[in-house]
């Protein structure tokens, strides 16, 4: 069984996120994905609403896909959790020219701490590909408009926070 690790703060889930989660249910059996509880990054949403917006958007695709997609909180090491699992892979959505240098060292590290876990990087599509968790939090802490870069019930969500 194909078992793949998607992992991140999905503070919140954007559509650039659902994106990747959706070309990733086709590689794999089980979707994995880790959420890190980031205590020290002072996240916006609780874990447990974190995990809810991430599960609202699952469902669908799991369901389209046949593929099980299972949330799974974790704080430890990304490496670790990995194991714990039972993912061969682990699986990072890559945006710009900046965050290559980050996954780069990652992936280094990972490499040395266990060489059999593999990690697989994917592009969403363009559109897509600025979004990023940060800037959509912004902007709504601002009141503007953040339909385009999340789903509906995320979009509600972060309206009721900022009101
Ligand atoms: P970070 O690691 O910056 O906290 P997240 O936890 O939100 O980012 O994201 C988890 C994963 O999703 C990372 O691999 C990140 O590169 C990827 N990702 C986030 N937004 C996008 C996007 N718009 N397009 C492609 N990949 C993305």
């Amino acid at each position: 069984m194909r078992i793949g690790l998607y992992p991140g703060t999905f503070d919140p889930i954007t559509l650039g996120h659902v994106d990747i989660i959706g070309r990733a249910v086709a590689l794999v059996d089980r979707l994995v994905i880790g959420v890190a509880i980031n205590r020290d990054k002072n996240p916006l949403f609780t874990l447990e609403e974190r995990v809810a917006m991430i599960k609202d958007e699952c469902h669908r695709l799991s369901r389209e896909t046949g593929t099980e997609i299972v949330v799974h909180p974790f704080e430890n090491l990304l490496i670790d959790c990995a194991q714990e699992v039972g993912a061969q892979t682990i699986i990072r959505g890559l945006r710009a020219v900046a965050d290559f240098e980050y996954e780069y060292q990652m992936v280094g590290m990972n490499r040395m701490l266990d060489s059999s876990i593999e990690t697989v990087f994917l592009m969403a599509e363009a559109r897509y590909q600025a979004i990023a968790s940060r800037l959509v939090k912004e902007i709504a802490r601002l009141k503007g408009d953040v339909s385009s870069f999340v789903p509906p019930a995320v979009n509600a969500r972060l309206t009721e926070k900022f009101t």
